[in-house]
């Protein structure tokens, strides 16, 4: 992968997610196989937005690589309650990591850092845009289950503002996977993003129904109704609940399907759809620390030809 920084999942070729996932399921076996390289390293994470899973996870990839982070702490105690801007705080953050792992509530927002450092930056979530890094640990989860090539799969939930799925149907368009989008109408995929995919050649279809394709999919990946976004609360009381999944839904699928979910959820899959096998949504988040390793190693550098911030 020859990036300077992780933005969107669009930037990815197949090759350079095959080698990704490559590296992070070496790194899951081994994860001594990086040396002393990131021995000096710092990793900067500046959370503007709630996070557990992809905080916790780039924390411990960087820390099992042998490396550590800087934390900015909550929003609330930092200097940009005092009228920062998001350019100036990555300009300072520069000087004091290697890499910087940015969650920001404004779409575009990593992007904008990215053009303000010398370090890479990646983009942890940029509102309702991108999360190119969960669709990357989420594609090594589905390639463990059920593979890459000949997917069919179905995206069901929040697909407006849902940045996962945005990432995750843009990354699908590199395996040809057959995609089956479910919502409810006020809740479909936005325009361009379809726009975008229908560019990449994607082969997708849009339902209201989950049960018009549930018996054809190989994977679900059911996402959260993204409360903190919408403008006004009715609006999402008007969907809550709307999508949701039980065991009792799952008896009508393939007994091979695999249920995923970015998490956290609320009440999209009921607990009883835990222990069956279908789930694989708490082995999907515990993958995000292989994989990030992964990432983390390409973006941050291993000699001095790799972009990025090496050697700083
Ligand atoms: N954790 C994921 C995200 O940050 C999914 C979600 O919050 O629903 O986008």
């Amino acid at each position: 992968m020859r990036h300077d920084h992780l933005l969107s999942a669009g930037q990815l070729t197949r090759g350079d997610i095959e080698a990704v996932l490559d590296r992070a399921a070496d790194l899951a076996d081994d994860p001594g196989a990086v040396g002393e390289r990131h021995a000096d390293r710092l990793l900067a994470l500046c959370f503007f937005e709630p996070s557990t899973r992809t905080k916790m996870s780039f924390d411990t990839a960087m820390k099992r690589l042998g490396g550590d982070t800087v934390d900015m702490g909550p929003v609330e105690s930092s200097s940009v309650k005092k009228g920062e801007s998001l350019a100036d705080t990555v300009r300072v953050i520069e000087g004091y990591a290697d890499g910087i792992v940015l969650r920001h509530p404004s779409e575009g927002a990593a992007k904008l850092a990215s053009q303000f450092v010398d370090v890479p930056v990646v983009n942890a979530g940029d509102g309702a845009g991108q999360h190119p890094s969960q669709t990357l640990l989420d594609l090594y989860t589905m390639r463990e289950r059920a593979g890459l090539d000949d997917l069919t799969v179905g995206i069901m939930g929040d697909l407006k503002y849902g940045r996962t799925v945005h990432s995750l149907a843009s990354a699908l368009t590199n395996f040809d996977a057959r995609m089956h989008f479910i919502s409810p109408e006020s809740l479909r995929l936005p325009h361009g993003v379809q726009f975008d995919l229908h560019d990449a050649g994607a082969r997708l279809r849009e339902h209201t129904d989950l049960d018009d394709v549930l018996s054809e999919l190989d994977v679900l990946y059911v996402t959260r109704i993204q409360r903190e976004r919408f403008p006004d609360e009715n609006e999402y009381q008007q969907v809550a609940g709307e999508y949701q999944i039980d065991a009792g839904t799952l008896e009508r699928a393939r007994d091979d399907l695999t249920v995923m979910h970015p998490l956290p959820r609320v009440d999209e899959i009921a607990p009883d759809v835990d222990a069956t096998d279908h789930a694989a949504y708490f082995a999907q988040a515990h993958n995000g620390v292989p994989v990030r390793m992964a990432l983390l190693d390409e973006l941050l550098g291993g000699d001095a030809a790799t972009d990025g911030g090496a050697g700083r």
